[in-house]
């Protein structure tokens, strides 16, 4: 049968390789789940209530919208709300930022260690992946700018960075968008913004409230644990907001999302626990890792990325097997060029400790 008795998918979508969510499968009995960075804590309990609620109205459509939730959002960080849009995670926002800006021939860039949903993203919009070196497992803003062509037209830095929880300070992010033409989209990916804790750091707010061509998406699906609930939004100038809300679907968050993720954001407590829990346990999650004689990337996240010595058992895919019989699911790191390391999402006290005990025990020598 020749090629074209059958369907064929644009040029350039059979490279993508599909992305692979963090899984929780392990050969132990009881499972901690530290894989997809998802929060401990859980969402606000007056956001599982105003999911609750939304059960009674399954037969209606959400609002399109999402009025009470924009407002929200737009009240708590200052924003003008007709600037926000909201999508089913921002993984659908950094989809449609791709299928309405990018076309075949048009060039994207991330860095080495990006985010992967950066790839896909562009792949399936046609254009080409250009991919810039890294310095010290964080953006390097002067090789993105060596990476710029005529052909460039977006560029994706997800800050903090996921899976090494790196990030850029404020300074070196004007000066990525300072040498950036005026037709490139910055898009700043700020999924893990509230648990950054530094001085120089900005979530991108800012830049994208001033500049034209700058862009910053934020998760409901970290701190605000609402990752079961698919919600994200975007901020930036009104022309970019205004094509995001042509190409997205009439209802692309449901109205159980938009209910609680209003909740969330208004839920200051919740979010300053989980922030407080999670610094604590970074610190002490990278001071015992290094302890037991494995190196870790400094981490602003929710997150750490954990090498293992290149000593016969000891890879990361045998410690990996080694926590699963234990009963904690970490993700390996071999599809973003870490092909020894695993990353662990902060969990719960005890599966933190265990984990800690289990590399321990995996490292001692036999
Ligand atoms: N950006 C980064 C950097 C992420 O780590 C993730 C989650 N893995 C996302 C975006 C997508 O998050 P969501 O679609 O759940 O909002």
């Amino acid at each position: 049968m020749s090629d074209k008795a059958k369907p064929q998918p644009r040029a350039g979508i059979l490279d993508i390789a599909a992305y692979v969510p963090g899984d929780s499968a392990s050969t132990g009995k009881r499972v901690f789940k530290l894989s997809a960075n998802e929060t401990p804590l859980g969402p606000s309990p007056a956001a599982i209530a105003a999911f609750r609620q939304a059960g009674d109205h399954l037969q209606d459509y959400p609002d399109g919208d999402a009025t009470i939730l924009r407002q929200a959002i737009a009240d708590f960080h200052g924003l003008a709300v007709d600037r926000i849009v909201c999508g089913a995670g921002s993984d659908e926002l950094l989809a449609l930022l791709a299928q309405a800006y990018l076309t075949a021939g048009d060039e994207a860039i991330y860095s080495a260690h990006g985010f992967m949903m950066y790839r896909i993203d562009i792949l399936a919009a046609g254009a080409t992946p250009v991919i810039a070196p890294e310095t010290a497992e964080t953006v390097d803003v002067d090789a993105v700018l060596a990476c710029v062509t005529a052909k460039t037209r977006m560029v994706f830095v997800a800050n903090p960075n996921n899976p090494t929880g790196t990030y850029l300070p404020f300074s070196e992010v004007k000066r990525l968008h300072a040498g950036l033409p005026g037709g490139v989209i910055l898009v700043l990916d700020a999924a893990y913004a509230e648990y950054v804790r530094r001085n120089d750091y900005e979530s991108g707010i800012e830049l994208a409230g001033a500049a034209n061509n700058v862009i910053m998406t934020r998760t409901f699906s970290k701190i605000h644990g609402l990752a079961g609930q698919r919600l994200g939004w975007a901020y930036g100038p009104a022309a970019i907001i205004d094509v995001l809300n042509r190409v997205r679907g009439p209802f692309n968050v449901t109205a159980s999302a938009i209910a609680a993720g209003a909740a969330a954001v208004a839920d200051r407590d919740h979010v300053d626990r989980s922030v407080a829990f999670n610094a604590d346990w970074i610190v002490r999650l990278s001071e015992g890792l290094s302890q037991i004689g494995l190196r870790v990337t400094p981490s602003v996240g929710n997150f750490l990325l954990i090498h293992f010595p290149d000593r016969d058992g000891q890879r990361a895919a045998d410690a990996d097997r080694y926590l699963r019989e234990n009963g904690f699911v970490l993700r390996q790191m071999g599809g973003y060029g870490f092909p020894n390391a695993l990353r662990m999402s902060v969990g719960f006290d005890e599966a933190n400790r265990g984990v800690l005990d289990a590399l321990g025990k995996f490292l001692e020598p036999s």
